[in-house]
């Protein structure tokens, strides 16, 4: 068996002493030398020329670094997404966010195929862009706090040939300068939620605080964004949020305290509660 140290076999056994899942070690081999996972697979003998930055890679993924970050993307609901540090990496969990959006615009809000349709908080663009690109019709404005975040998401939109809106600001800050105030007939966010000093934050150290942390209790994004909603949905209108794994009560809550109808709840890929949503207060029975 060869023992140079650049061949494909020797990269994985690299990765392997090092700790990293396999997965992710045939992921970063397959984008450093430009070929797919089934090529790293079939090709253990072959020498790699640029093997010294492949092992780079592997040692900064051993020491905390996202895989996303270091090959620059992620998949998420279909779509690859360009990602670095200025975004959060897109989650699973927030696919299930995506799916009910689109159950809500082939059901209640399918008589309006331009249904009007807010992502606030965007990051790297996941949910508008998702949203988009599953149901071209609607128009999507998307805001986020973070101009370097919203570089990220435009570029993302470009890429894949998206249009949607974007603007600037602190949550509904954002639309301030909008005179008549727009009207949403669904408001989605996935915005931070995590408590400051959460102990989880220490594996999450890599991404943007902003995007995670969210006040004491996690809730100061969703109090914000429920407390706004009402101004900003139309008469049909719902929000659907992501929140923490022990904050359903709190936000359906918040929804409640603030005139939401229909609160309903949605559980994620490990049957945790992970979203929540409601209608608009000033909303009609028959549409
Ligand atoms: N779901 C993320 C995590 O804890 C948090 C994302 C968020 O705060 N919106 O890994």
């Amino acid at each position: 068996m060869s023992t140079d140290p650049r061949t494909v076999a020797s990269l994985l056994a690299l990765a392997r002493s090092l700790g990293l899942a396999r997965l992710d070690a045939q992921l970063l081999v397959a984008h450093i030398v430009g070929r797919d996972r089934a090529w790293v697979i079939a090709h253990p003998e072959a020498v790699i020329a640029n093997a010294e930055l492949v092992a780079n890679a592997m040692r900064r993924c051993a020491a905390g670094e996202p895989l996303a970050y270091l090959v620059g993307r992620k998949a998420f609901h279909g779509l690859e997404l360009a990602v670095d540090q200025r975004v959060l990496i897109p989650r699973p969990e927030t696919e299930i966010l995506v799916e009910w959006a689109l159950e809500l615009l082939d059901g209640p809000l399918a008589g309006l195929p331009h249904a009007r349709v807010l992502d606030l908080g965007t990051g790297s663009g996941a949910i508008a862009l998702a949203l988009k690109i599953a149901r071209p019709r609607i128009d999507v404005t998307a805001i986020d706090v973070s101009e370097a975040a919203i570089e990220v998401a435009r570029t993302n939109a470009a890429r894949l040939g998206l249009a949607v809106t974007f603007a600037g600001g602190d949550w509904w800050h954002a639309l301030d300068g909008a005179n008549p105030r727009p009207q949403f007939e669904l408001i989605v966010a996935n915005p931070p939620y995590v408590r400051e000093g959460d102990p989880h934050l220490a594996s999450l150290s890599r991404e943007p605080a902003a995007a995670l942390v969210s006040g004491r209790d996690g809730l100061d994004a969703l109090r914000t964004i429920v407390a706004g909603s009402s101004q900003y949905l139309s008469s049909r209108g719902w929000l659907l949020v992501e929140h923490g794994y022990d904050q359903a009560d709190s936000v359906a809550g918040l929804m409640a305290a603030h005139g939401l109808r229909d609160i309903d709840r949605r559980v994620d890929l490990s049957g945790v509660l992970r979203c929540c949503g409601g209608r608009s207060p000033s909303s009609v029975d028959r549409l």
